[in-house]
């Protein structure tokens, strides 16, 4: 289960931020999950629990949010919609795209005290 490692990282950027921005508590954390990142979000909601179990973040609520995956077709150049990560262009079937959208899980919003 790769979403234990994956916010395991959160927890770290969490405690780096606490340190240099002077928080103590996470409130509301917001995590935008890409469509391609392979991130199932009932594993994530229940890794987040025990990830963050007396962290900073142990009292937060967590919001999850996705993002839709986008690529450039290395071809025609145009942005094309992926539902998969090995998906072709629409528009020309071409099979190579450059992921530049929801291959990953990020940080989107945080609230602290
Ligand atoms: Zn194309």
């Amino acid at each position: 289960m790769h979403e234990l490692s994956l916010l395991e990282n959160v927890r770290e950027i969490l405690q780096d931020h606490a340190g240099s921005q002077n928080f103590t508590q996470v409130k509301k954390i917001t995590l935008e999950i890409g469509e391609l990142s392979c991130v199932e979000p009932e594993a994530l909601r229940f890794a987040f629990d025990v990830v963050m179990k007396d962290s900073l973040a142990a009292q937060a609520k967590l919001i999850l949010t996705k993002q839709k995956g986008l690529g450039i077709c290395q071809r025609c150049q145009q942005s094309t919609p992926l539902k998969n990560l090995y998906d072709s262009c629409i528009f020309c079937e071409h099979p190579f795209i450059t992921v530049i959208q929801g291959h990953e899980m990020k940080i989107k919003d945080l609230i602290v005290i």
